[in-house]
């Protein structure tokens, strides 16, 4: 493609967390220009944040169906190619429904949806229309994660046996929602964000990773789900035991409440010959450990995978993140795109990226959790 792809973006307004952290993503490897936008619930707050962002007036909306509708009346190469959409989880459904309808591809915040029926639809949608989707989870873009992910497909590991997996915060262990934070509040609020609050925000991720890393899929969950902080409708800290596919069992514990826990995302995966450790906050180690030879410590731009070694930009110690990891997932998309143009197959797996199939999964474990928590007793994974 002789240009960048075009982004247009819903959410990430004035005070917004996650839509200043897609716009940095995407400009990261110069692949693509956000052009429109539908930044705030507020039509008001959405004109003035398009000024902030250096968007021409005529390309910033009030609301994300007039962004639609005018964006799919100008002419290729100049409307977006691409909807991002980074509200809270009950807007992201009517709104890639909305783009997908009108022909435009779509990135998208996880929890894909709020129900697992309206993720099910999605993924009709994205069937019939054929259209390119993005989940961001965000975890699946360091280059050590796919490094896992390649020596568990390689076999190094043996047979997986157990999968440890926890996701631990202390940002929501008091009344965080009454103090004005707006990231708080729609979180534990059912009506916003769904059947849970850890489920959604964050044992998604650590599930996702789980699966991702281990190439197996989550079969039962026994899950017991709490809220500690009084008042709360939603949970605000969860264990769940866990039976993969191939015999192999594991835990998931995923919390707001625990105090001095900052992104805690850690992993560790048990085979028959071997076992594997990543830690989000330090993710340019990975540790091996061997049955039969010394432990190894393997870093970031150091290991021999080329799926790896091709997400990695700078040599070996010079520290690579959060932001580089979700540019990994924009670019492998902003790839598939423009393949996609050029009329040639453009399947998330062949550009590797999470899609709408892993949204469907994530739907369905939050509410797997849900409903064991519920009964206090296994489910079966509702998909
Ligand atoms: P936020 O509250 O900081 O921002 C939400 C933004 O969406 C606000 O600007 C709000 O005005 C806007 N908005 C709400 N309804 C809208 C509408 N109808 N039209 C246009 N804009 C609208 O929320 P956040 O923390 O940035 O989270 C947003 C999403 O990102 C959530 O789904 C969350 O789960 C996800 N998230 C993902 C990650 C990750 O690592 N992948 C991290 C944080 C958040």
């Amino acid at each position: 493609m002789d240009r960048r792809v075009r982004m247009g973006m819903v959410g990430g307004g004035q005070g917004a967390f996650i839509g200043a952290v897609h716009r940095i993503a995407t400009r990261l490897d110069d692949k693509i220009e956000l052009v429109c936008g539908a930044f705030d619930v507020d039509p008001q707050r959405s004109k003035a944040f398009g000024k902030e962002v250096f968007l021409p007036d005529n390309r910033v909306y009030g609301t994300y169906q007039e962004m639609i509708e005018a964006e799919s009346k100008l002419p290729e190469g100049e409307r977006m190619d691409f909807v991002s959409i980074v509200t809270p989880n009950h807007v992201h459904h009517p709104v890639a429904m909305a783009a997908l309808s009108a022909g435009f591809h779509v990135a998208c915040e996880k929890p894909m949806t709020v129900t697992l029926e309206q993720a099910k639809e999605l993924e009709q949608k994205v069937k019939e229309t054929g259209l390119l989707f993005l989940l961001t989870h965000t975890y699946t873009g360091y280059p050590l994660v796919k490094h896992a992910r390649e020596m568990v497909r390689n076999g190094q590991l043996g047979k997986i046996r157990r999968i440890v997996v926890e996701y631990p915060q202390g940002w929501m262990a008091s009344r965080t929602e009454d103090t004005g934070c707006q990231q708080a509040s729609w979180r534990v609020d059912p009506s916003q964000a769904g059947g849970s609050f850890t489920m959604g925000d964050i044992g998604t991720h650590a599930a996702n990773l789980a699966e991702t890393i281990s190439g197996l899929k989550i079969t039962d969950m026994c899950s017991d789900l709490h809220s500690y902080v009084p008042g709360r409708k939603l949970d605000d800290d969860g264990s769940i035991l866990l039976k993969f596919e191939d015999g192999a069992t594991g835990l998931l514990w995923a919390s707001g409440v625990a105090i001095g826990e900052e992104n805690g995302l850690n992993i560790r995966i048990y085979g028959e010959k071997g076992g594997l450790t990543w830690r989000q906050e330090e993710p340019n180690t990975l540790v091996a450990a061997w049955l039969d030879k010394p432990k190894e410590v393997l870093r970031t731009g150091l290991v021999d995978s080329q799926i790896a070694q091709d997400k990695t930009r700078v040599p070996p110690g010079h520290p690579e993140g959060y932001l580089e990891a979700f540019a990994n997932l924009y670019t492998n998309f902003a790839g598939a795109i423009a393949d996609a143009k050029a009329g040639k197959s453009a399947s998330p797996e062949s550009h590797d990226f999470p899609s709408v199939k892993e949204g469907v999964r994530g739907m369905a474990f939050i509410q797997g959790a849900v409903e064991s928590s519920k009964q206090q007793a296994w489910t079966k994974f509702p998909v």
